[in-house]
């Protein structure tokens, strides 16, 4: 999905009107971690939300089901595959003439 600066998509998000405190949790309770996500599984701007959450990473707390720990992860496996695909095409790049 591709990622602009709209911001609408948060008048449908299930999170408004909830406590904060669920979504931005202490990274050692689990406990709400687990209940943010399992809000966010149902969100119908889920996607939206956790596009919009990896390009802004100084974001804190869970977005789109994402802690940010999840969106580190997530951001660093992106980038290994993209330096995987580069040399991947590099290589290929000098098999064929
Ligand atoms: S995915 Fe989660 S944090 Fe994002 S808008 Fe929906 S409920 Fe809120």
């Amino acid at each position: 999905m591709r990622y602009d600066n709209d911001l609408d998509w948060q008048d449908e998000a299930l999170c408004r009107g909830l406590s904060v405190e669920i979504f931005f949790p202490r990274e050692d309770d689990e406990d709400t971690q687990a209940l943010a996500k399992a809000i966010c599984d149902h969100c119908p701007v889920r996607v939206k939300c956790a596009i919009y959450a990896l390009h802004n990473p100084e974001l804190e707390g869970i977005w789109g089901g994402l802690t940010e720990k999840d969106r580190r992860k997530k951001k660093r496996n992106r980038n290994q595959q993209a330096r995987r695909d580069r040399v991947r095409e590099q290589n290929t790049g000098m098999l064929v003439p």
